[in-house]
């Protein structure tokens, strides 16, 4: 065998997604891709912001002497500096560029903080549905996966995560705009958990960190804003990036920030730093943080999405399909309407639309769609999923 049997089972696992995938490469084949409806891929559907195809421009115009060579694994201390008065302007915490890490994307910034922390056989909590990568993510660095399931309405469901909760738990990964679900959670359900975690630690004197998933927090609808885990959570580490807010997810640039108030912040920094030197990452890529340094402050179209979200929901309620409505991200999570979630998504197939089963994030009976695509399919789609709707007596 040319592979492990870990990677080999893994790739099992994986392998009706992929079967989704080339499903959707034969519709398109049969129907023409303008008939064929694929909800199924979480990539931003808009280009970056103007601003960032200037900043490119100016830099391949203008480059810096010595601008491609290797620099601090942490990145550039003027890029973690404009990530760190953001963070000061959002919380009032005395935020420095010696809390900030730049790293490949969120994803890359999960591994580093997971590497960081875990020690063999120490348990990480992840709140059902979750993007599937953390389980991976998890098992790359010897943590143990619990999973604790969020309410009906996707909000965190505290006396889940405390029963979750035992001597071994050393982090939770929680995901606020969330993918699959869409839901943001608010202050009062932070400043919960933070009461719970500060009184477990207490009793059981090991620190639990919070790892907060951020990617999509600019990426929110409905005048709400995402409350910050540093103000509520005293152990808190974000991970994100810019794949979403900015349309940059080739581009493999975020960064993990941690709270001033982590007992030996230092020390968790300088690991921080050695783990993303050592998973051999080396640094984030030096173009993409010189591209962000100064935009910080800009995103990506959210009326756009926002616009493609009420489309999507209003019309798909009258239809009967159930779900919550969601105030961030580009995801609706419908309730299946057919008990198995994996024979609906083969229904809808039936019907030339490709959706991800709810069991693809540990959330059997419901389904995810992903509204970062053409308004126009958005619009062709509607007719079809109307057709489904009858079909199964909606
Ligand atoms: N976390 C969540 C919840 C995501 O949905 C994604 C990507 O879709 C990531 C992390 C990974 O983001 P990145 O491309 O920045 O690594």
């Amino acid at each position: 065998m040319a592979i492990s049997k870990k990677i080999e089972s893994s790739l099992a696992g994986a392998s009706f997604i992929r079967k989704m995938f080339e499903e959707g490469e034969r519709l398109r084949k049969i129907h023409g891709p303008e008939k064929v409806y694929d909800f199924s891929l979480g990539n931003p559907s808009g280009e970056p912001p103007k601003a960032i195809k200037e900043r490119l421009k100016k830099l391949a115009l203008e480059p810096v002497q010595g601008m491609h060579r290797y620099m601090s694994n942490a990145g550039y201390a003027d890029t973690r500096r404009a990530v760190a008065e953001l963070l000061t302007g959002q919380t009032g915490l005395p935020f420095t560029e010696d809390h900030i890490v730049m790293t490949c994307g969120a994803g890359g910034a999960l591994n580093v903080a997971l590497k960081t922390l875990l020690d063999p056989g120490d348990e990480v909590i992840v709140l059902a549905p979750f993007f599937m990568e953390y389980k991976f993510y998890i098992d790359n660095h010897g943590g143990v996966l619990q999973i604790a399931h969020t309410d009906e309405d996707f909000m965190l469901d505290m006396h889940a995560i405390e029963e979750a909760i035992t001597p071994k738990t050393k982090a939770i990964i929680i995901n606020s705009p969330n993918n699959p679900t869409g839901v943001v959670y608010d202050a009062y359900s932070l400043a919960m958990l933070g009461n719970l975690l500060k009184a477990k630690e207490q009793e059981t004197g090991r620190q639990i960190f919070v790892i907060s998933d951020e990617p999509y927090a600019k990426i929110v609808y409905d005048n709400i804003t995402v409350p910050s885990v540093f103000k509520y959570i005293k152990n808190s580490i974000i991970v994100t990036s810019h794949s979403k807010d900015l349309s940059l997810p080739g581009e493999r640039i975020g960064y993990l920030a941690a709270s001033p108030n982590i007992e030996e912040i230092g020390l968790f920094i300088e690991g921080a730093i050695f783990c993303n030197r050592t998973l051999g990452f080396v640094n984030a890529p030096a173009l993409a943080q010189r591209l962000v340094t100064g935009l910080q402050g800009e995103n990506a179209d959210v009326a756009e999405y926002q616009e493609k979200r009420d489309i999507l929901f209003d019309n798909l309620t009258a239809m009967g399909y159930q779900m919550v409505k969601p105030h961030g991200a580009f995801y609706l999570f419908p309730k299946s309407p057919l008990p198995d979630d994996v024979e609906f998504v083969r229904k809808a197939q039936e019907h030339n639309i490709l959706v991800v089963p709810g069991s693809g994030f540990a959330k059997p009976g419901y389904f995810r769609i992903s509204y970062s695509v053409d308004k126009q399919m958005i619009l062709n789609s509607l007719p079809a999923f109307k057709a489904l709707a009858a079909e199964l007596g909606l």
